[in-house]
């Protein structure tokens, strides 16, 4: 074991981990930084798959709008451009089983939404390559944090770290449910965490891509709202330049235990009634379930709303005699859960570690 502490040590590579790397790397005086990640990958819940001649596809955040005011400042710090997201005038629109969709006239839409040229991880490959090649390090899934007198153990499935300050932006329930901390955190901060909603938990993104967008063809949209599913929303996903075309959304969440083939015939056959048979021509279908994965969600002792306990202000001290910090988008105040709120998290810890 190197037990020369790093000064701060992050868990989780997700918006608000790389956002706070990136910040501390910008700032003048020299800090040892290292972040530590589970997976085999970077990015937490923003993840776009590329595949070669398609469209990029996300399988995590897409959206942003005008009011995400440091998720703005920080796409343009770093040459980062948006695009608007494509409506068009109409949507596909189920409203009963037993009555044929229609194609309705949507209101005019005053708060457009954004999405990130090029894929929502073209942000989060920006802050990356902003850092050191040494200081992301991969596939170490974190299991114990020991208070230690003046510094931290963090202990993974590999190596024990040693840290002066430790940034955890796991989501909290998913924090307090799987890295045992020693000593016990205060009963008040863990039944609060227990509580907290990962935002985009349960659900289910879709993508088909294809070879022609035919949604755009007159009498069609390739906006779909359906209360009767099992795709409740639907969206145009084609790429900035309109050059790849996709159709990307989210599958009722209680699809999950489905086997991915089953998920993907109720998704077709759902097509199927609005565009026809050419919606099984697709080049290529990607899902995510977001409540399998390990690294982002946990189950809850107790039913819990979206958003609940979202910026809590329990959130906003730091933990073990002040070397471990809470940090991730739920803890913030402001846009909790969001990519917004990723960014105001990591700002709001810089200014603490300062
Ligand atoms: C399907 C979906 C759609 C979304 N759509 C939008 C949208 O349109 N707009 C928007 O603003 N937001 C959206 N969001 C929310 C947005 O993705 C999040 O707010 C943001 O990405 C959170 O970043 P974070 O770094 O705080 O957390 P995370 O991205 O969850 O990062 C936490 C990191 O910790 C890692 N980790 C977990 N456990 C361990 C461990 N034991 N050891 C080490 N590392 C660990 C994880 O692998 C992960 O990389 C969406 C989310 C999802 C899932």
């Amino acid at each position: 074991m190197d037990n020369t502490p790093t000064d701060v040590l992050i868990i989780g590579t997700g918006l608000t981990g790389l956002t706070l790397a990136y910040l501390l790397k910008k700032q003048k005086v020299s800090v040892s930084v290292k972040l530590i990640e589970a997976r085999d990958r970077i990015g937490g819940r923003i993840h776009t798959c590329y595949l070669q001649g398609q469209a990029p596809q996300e399988m995590g955040a897409t959206w942003l709008g005008k009011k995400h005011k440091a998720l703005i400042s920080l796409l343009g710090e770093l040459g980062i451009e948006q695009f608007a997201q494509k409506l068009g005038t109409h949507a596909i629109y189920e409203a009963i089983s037993t009555s044929p969709h229609q194609l309705v006239q949507l209101p005019p839409n005053d708060e457009p939404s954004y999405r990130i040229k090029g894929g929502t991880a073209t942000l989060i490959n920006a802050l990356a390559q902003s850092l050191d090649s040494d200081q992301i390090i991969l596939s170490q899934i974190v299991k114990s944090i020991e208070l230690h007198g003046e510094r931290l153990e963090v202990i993974s499935d590999k190596k024990r770290f040693v840290a002066k300050k430790v940034i955890a932006t796991l989501p909290p329930n998913l924090f307090v449910q799987s890295i045992d901390i020693r000593p016990r955190l205060p009963a008040e901060l863990l039944q609060i965490a227990k509580s907290t909603h990962t935002w985009m938990g349960e659900s289910i993104k879709i993508s088909l891509s294809y070879q022609q967008a035919f949604w755009r063809a007159p009498g069609f949209s390739g906006t779909i709202v359906s209360n009767v599913g099992p795709i409740p929303e639907m969206y145009d996903h084609a790429d900035n330049e309109n050059k790849y075309f996709a159709l990307k959304g989210f599958l009722n969440s209680s699809y999950f235990s489905l086997k991915k083939a089953e998920r993907l015939e109720l998704i077709l056959r759902q097509l199927e009634k609005y565009y026809g048979d050419q919606v099984r021509s697709f080049l290529d279908y990607q899902e995510t379930v977001w409540r399998k994965e390990v690294f982002t969600y946990a189950t809850y002792e107790n039913h819990i709303l979206p958003h609940q306990n979202g910026g809590h202000p329990i959130y906003q001290q730091a933990f073990l005699d002040g070397k471990l910090y809470l940090s991730g988008s739920e803890t913030s105040p402001a846009f909790p859960g969001y990519m917004e709120g990723a960014v105001k998290s990591a700002q709001y810890v810089f200014q603490q570690l300062l």
